[in-house]
């Protein structure tokens, strides 16, 4: 059987998405109308059986269980390996969301959890399990970055490589560009490119084109991640005091200016992620998390 690669599969999915099929678009408008629905909650089922229509070449059903852990409290998600009761053998995969973490917080990181579980699922059954023994160390390598920028791109989320809410609320590690063209003033991206991968956005972008014919504009790096753990703790002691107060500072800033200004939604703000789940252009404190 011929090797295929997390970056492989990730190819493969992002493909999918250049032209929706009418099973996809129908996946896209159900979607769609859950995610405008005003419920604070969300089935995570129902969404799931159109995510894997929509993002995951409908691979991932029926072979994948989406359930709630009472049990789960150190991280908001995890993907496992499961014994299928006929054969015994590890061929099924359990998506677990932990209800502790997860209950009382905006359903956006709800969603965010489950697709980051998801896009671990579809490696798992793309890759021939290869993706489960984490050959590339974490699990969110480059195959993960690309699916899950595509994903965030095409459906205005936030999912994220990180395994905890508290790794998040520590730094924004996002890159993001800026176009100067028309499209800045457009809802829903208002011409913003966040990822979580250090790849400016270019001809490898399958809208690449269109945007140079619709908008011609040039986009400009605003934003880079904060500095990861290992680096921190590379810093000296007055670096790393310098830095807590500017992350202080980036936390009232912010506030002040949605304060004086209620409708820039775009601003970069920790506002709650519901707000971020519709700005598509505000960098939120709080993201997918869990582990893979
Ligand atoms: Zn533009
Ligand atoms: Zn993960």
């Amino acid at each position: 059987m011929p090797h295929v690669s997390d970056e492989d599969a990730a190819l493969q999915a992002l493909g999918s998405l250049d032209t929706l099929s009418a099973d996809q678009q129908h996946a896209l408008d159900a979607v769609n109308t859950i995610l405008n629905d005003g419920e604070p909650f969300v089935d995570v089922h129902v969404l799931f059986g159109h995510y894997n229509i929509l993002y995951f070449r409908s691979l991932l059903l029926p072979r994948v269980d989406v359930l709630w852990s009472p049990r789960l409290t150190l991280c908001a998600g995890v993907c496992e390996l499961s014994r299928d009761p006929v054969t015994n053998k590890f061929t099924r995969i359990r998506l677990k969301l932990s209800t502790p973490l997860l209950q009382y917080r905006p359903r956006s990181d709800t969603i965010n959890t489950l697709l980051h579980e998801a896009i671990h699922a579809y490696f798992f059954i793309t890759t021939s399990w290869r993706h489960s023994r984490g050959d590339d160390g974490t699990g969110h390598g480059e195959g993960f970055q690309l699916l899950a920028d595509a994903i965030n791109s095409h459906g205005n989320y936030e999912i994220t490589i990180y395994h905890t809410f508290h790794d998040e609320v520590d730094s924004y590690r996002t890159h993001v560009w800026q176009c100067d063209g028309p499209c800045k003033d457009r809802p829903p991206y208002f011409g913003i490119v966040k990822r979580s991968m250090n790849r400016a956005p270019g001809k490898s972008d399958s809208w690449w084109s269109r945007h140079e014919a619709e908008c011609g504009g040039t986009y400009t790096k605003t934003q880079e991640p904060a500095p990861t753990k290992k680096k921190i703790e590379a810093m000296s002691k007055k670096e790393r005091a310098g830095r807590q107060k500017n992350k202080l500072d980036g936390w009232l800033k912010p506030k002040e200016k949605q304060e004086t200004d209620g409708k820039t939604s775009h601003v970069l703000k920790p506002s709650s992620a519901e707000d971020n789940a519709h700005s598509g252009a505000s960098s939120g404190k709080r993201k997918a998390a869990n582990v893979s």
